[in-house]
């Protein structure tokens, strides 16, 4: 993840360790996970042993993992960073 925005020049990491608050935001997209998967397992399996749900829900973890730690990040940084989305904004 860049330390500064790569067109308006916004330092991300609003003070040190800013970005550890960002694990619940992450832990709020892996229940998303666990919870989709999970149904959509049931449905589209029928009830299957357990260990299929385990392998699923592993597998779609570690694949939403870039898109859960990116999210996450803008995510949080938007609610308690102080950030808003200026699309006028000049260009250094
Ligand atoms: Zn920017």
């Amino acid at each position: 993840m860049y330390t500064h925005c790569p067109k308006c020049g916004l330092e991300y990491e609003v003070q040190p360790s800013f970005f550890q608050g960002a694990m619940y935001v992450s832990y709020a997209f892996s229940v998303a996970i666990f919870i989709t998967v999970f149904v959509v397992t049931t449905v589209l399996l029928n009830k299957p042993p357990i260990h299929i749900y385990m392998i699923n829900i592993t597998v779609a973890t570690l694949v939403f993992i870039p898109f859960s730690f990116r999210y996450s990040r803008s995510i949080f940084l938007h609610i308690f960073g102080g950030v808003k989305y200026e699309p006028n904004v000049k260009l250094n």
